[in-house]
């Protein structure tokens, strides 16, 4: 048997374009970078975590491990760059990109597969579809005849050129998602068993009209559960490779936003065409079961009032719905942090900002010192105002992932003003500043899932705010999509 020579890497960020900020190269080497025989040896062990910080066990672990265990193959780290969602991509970020990932596969020598870990959205300034851009470039360099694999977010836009450019696409198949080391061994397997001819990958997709649907899109809950559980049933159906359902990122103004459905089979183009119209059919039919209509700030925090015992035994978390920096947003909603101080007198509320400029302002004064600084409101002025705030600086501390920190006090509100973007996900953002969730009645996050599971000990119940921002849920009604689209239109099938 030949040795396969497999390389892999990922160029990962998830794009919210109504976010006036972009995304420089600065904010992946921040955030997450790893190349070469460090990035093989972070992806080759248990005990190394592939993004510190974030995950441990993501889709190169799992490529790496699965590409192991079927032996005979030589693996070559290209680079892992991931960067918190946000804005578009610069023009230099791309271009920058581009460059580094044609010279890493022409140093690399002679290929039979390349792996390369995408989120799927991501948005560029100066480009329609960035990911099928980078994926053109790997293609020139490593011809027709090496294999490329991606593994995508199930929140990808998954586009024309994205599906002609990779041999195939894997997604997740979890939301919140959790199976992102799954889709890197799958993606790893598909791979070996292809290029030494032991299945035929034959691909189809569907794309539909629809931008927004399947009530709360949790895998767990109806109407998404029975999707995924007939997914499950798919692929236990022999000849069958795997089957996947995207449901786009709501806040772009790309055109071709859209779920998508995209069914692999083992040289059966009848069964995948098949398999596809029932996933898409399935998918259409809960087009109209929108998410829930969520509170104003003011509601919210009568709602967490009223929660005395739920309080009392741990913490109400109010995640930010309209400022939700797990989906791009800026992170420097002050509307809430404006109720929170008025509104929320008796209660002790921990909430993040992003404000840069107030961090350098602040950085060098004593601790314990009173300051009057105004903050946010600088980055997408067009959606948030800045505030007047009085407070006791309390600490300051270098972050990892969010730049510099200072903890301002406000009195029943502690103020963690952060230099990038507070992905405010696990209780560890307060913790590193010495705040205790556990002490606090409110604690206000910037995501919208995963946080279940790292707030899961001490959070006693979950409200979802709407103030006004990038990441509403009705953002539908102002994007530009591609007419007709549900549930901007009536359209009468997916077909
Ligand atoms: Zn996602």
């Amino acid at each position: 048997m030949r040795r396969l020579r497999l390389a892999f890497g990922r160029i990962a960020q998830e794009t919210n374009s109504l976010s006036p900020v972009p995304t420089e190269v600065s904010d992946f080497t921040r955030t997450h970078w790893f190349e070469g025989a460090a990035l093989l040896k972070r992806c080759g062990s248990r005990l190394r975590k592939e993004a510190p910080g974030f995950t441990f066990n993501a889709e190169l672990s799992g490529f790496v491990r699965e590409a192991r265990r079927a032996g005979r193959v030589e693996l070559v780290p290209l680079f892992s760059a991931w960067a918190v969602p946000g804005g578009k991509l610069s023009v230099e970020a791309l271009e920058f990109f581009l460059e580094r990932l044609t010279t890493d596969l022409i140093a690399s020598g002679p290929l039979d597969g390349v792996m390369l870990s995408m989120h799927g959205a991501m948005g560029a300034e100066g480009s329609v579809d960035p990911e099928a851009e980078l994926l053109r470039a790997v293609r020139r360099v490593v011809g027709p005849d090496c294999m490329i694999a991606v593994t995508f977010d199930l929140h990808a836009l998954v586009t024309a050129d994205k599906v002609a450019l990779a041999d195939v696409i894997v997604g997740y198949q979890t939301n919140p998602h959790r199976d992102h080391a799954s889709c890197g061994r799958r993606a790893a397997n598909l791979m070996v068993r292809k290029l030494r001819g032991e299945i035929q990958l034959t691909t189809t997709w569907r794309r539909l009209p629809l931008v927004m649907g399947g009530g709360t899109t949790l895998d767990f809950l109806e109407p998404m559960r029975a999707i995924y559980k007939r997914i499950a049933e798919m692929e236990r159906i022999p000849g069958v490779l795997g089957a996947w359902t995207y449901q786009c990122q709501l806040w772009n103004d790309a055109a071709h936003a859209g779920w998508v459905v995209y069914v692999a089979t083992d040289g059966d183009p009848e069964l995948a065409d098949r398999l596809a119209d029932e996933l898409a059919d399935m998918n259409w039919a809960v087009r109209h079961q929108q998410p829930p209509t969520l509170p104003s700030a003011s509601e919210a925090i009568r709602m967490a009032r009223d929660a005395t015992w739920r309080r009392r035994l741990g913490v109400v978390c109010l995640s930010d719905a309209s400022d939700m920096v797990g989906a791009g947003a800026v992170g420097e909603n002050t509307a809430l942090i404006r109720a929170l101080i008025d509104e929320g007198r008796g209660l002790l509320s921990f909430a993040p900002i992003r404000d840069a400029e107030v961090v350098a302002q602040l950085w060098d004064q004593t601790l314990g010192k009173r300051v009057a600084v105004q903050v946010g409101g600088k980055l997408a002025p067009e959606w948030y105002a800045p505030i007047d705030v009085t407070g006791v600086l309390l600490r300051k501390r270098h972050t990892a992932g969010f730049g510099r920190a200072v903890l301002l006090d406000l009195g029943h509100v502690k103020l963690v003003i952060t230099e990038a973007a507070p992905l405010v996900m696990k209780p560890a953002f307060y913790h590193e500043l010495g705040l205790h969730i556990q002490d606090a009645d409110i604690c206000v996050v910037k995501s919208l899932f995963p946080f279940r599971l790292y707030f899961l000990l001490h959070n006693r119940m979950t409200i979802y705010v709407k103030t006004r921002g990038v990441t509403d849920f009705d953002a539908w009604r102002t994007i530009r999509y591609d007419r007709p689209v549900h549930p901007k239109d009536a359209v009468a099938g997916w077909r």
